[in-house]
């Protein structure tokens, strides 16, 4: 079984995404807990949080990889933005709790100038000012592509935030295929070795979730730009290697793909097509 969906709007609510999902054909999904470029979050009324939790448990979804805002820069270079993303950390760490045991996956930030040795503590801070012990959520750090002054493009960076924070276990790394690859790490030509290398870095009981896109440029070039399954630089083939090796059994795997509706729709049905029917 693989746990295959993708990004869903919240617009109407939050039982509506999980019948969505189960329309589309997939066992997992991702939605923004407020506008991805900005703005309030949308109140989560708890009749619609309890039946999209009744829904997922029954059908048998893997875990939900919420997503933070674009805009929360955890190690920004004004105090006011650092601000207002510990705001939005906080917020959404809360809401989160009206789905509990589910993921909440955000970006590490950009150092805009100010270095990554400068914004890994920054980031950690907001951790520790966020997380608490009772959380029934599991917080976890994208891997970027390394486009602008982004932090966390090498599993040596989310390592050094996860090593600061004073409730590890709450904390884990969502692996975006499209990032890594544009971050250089060569997952069509040794996935192997980069499975390898994120667990003698980070551990691949940390790596809780995929972001599964294909890329429109070459291994290496920082660009961050998704493509559709098979039509990128990654490859068809390389995503399936990777979607169904075992170090990866159990994980979502959440589409970011550039697709209309007809497009996830066939998207999940290719993943779903790699089952291992003996697995
Ligand atoms: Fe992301
Ligand atoms: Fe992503
Ligand atoms: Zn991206």
């Amino acid at each position: 079984m693989i746990d295959i969906g993708c990004h869903l709007s919240v617009t109407e609510g939050y039982a509506a995404m999980a019948s969505r999902m189960l329309r589309f054909g997939g066992t997992t999904f991702a939605f923004f807990t407020r506008p991805p470029r900005g703005g309030r979050a949308k109140e989560i009324r708890p009749e619609d949080a309890d039946s999209m939790n009744r829904i997922v448990r029954e059908a048998g979804f893997g875990k939900l990889v919420a997503h933070g805002s674009y805009t929360m820069n955890l190690c920004g270079a004004k105090a006011e933005t650092r601000a207002n993303a510990l705001d939005m950390l906080c917020q959404d760490l809360e809401r989160m709790e009206a789905f509990p045991g589910n993921y909440y996956n955000f970006h590490p930030g950009s150092h805009v100038g100010a270095g990554t040795a400068a914004a890994i503590p920054m980031i950690a801070d907001a951790l520790n000012a966020s997380l608490w012990s009772g959380m029934h959520c599991t917080v976890l750090l994208e891997t970027m592509s390394g486009k602008g002054s982004e932090v966390g493009a090498t599993f040596e960076e989310l390592r050094e935030i996860i090593d600061r924070v004073a409730f590890p276990e709450k904390v884990g790394v969502c692996l975006d295929t499209c990032h890594i690859w544009d971050a250089g790490y060569d997952i069509a030509g040794d996935p192997d070795g980069v499975l390898q290398h994120f667990d003698e870095v980070i551990g691949l009981d940390k790596l809780a979730a995929v972001h599964l896109n294909d890329s429109k440029n070459p291994c290496g070039s920082k660009k961050d730009r998704h493509e559709k399954l098979g039509e990128g630089q990654i490859g068809m083939e390389a995503l399936r290697r990777f979607v169904t090796h075992p170090l990866l059994a159990g994980r979502p795997f959440i589409l970011e793909t550039p697709n209309d509706d007809e497009g996830y729709i066939r998207e999940i049905a290719i993943v779903k097509s790699w089952e291992d029917p003996d697995r």
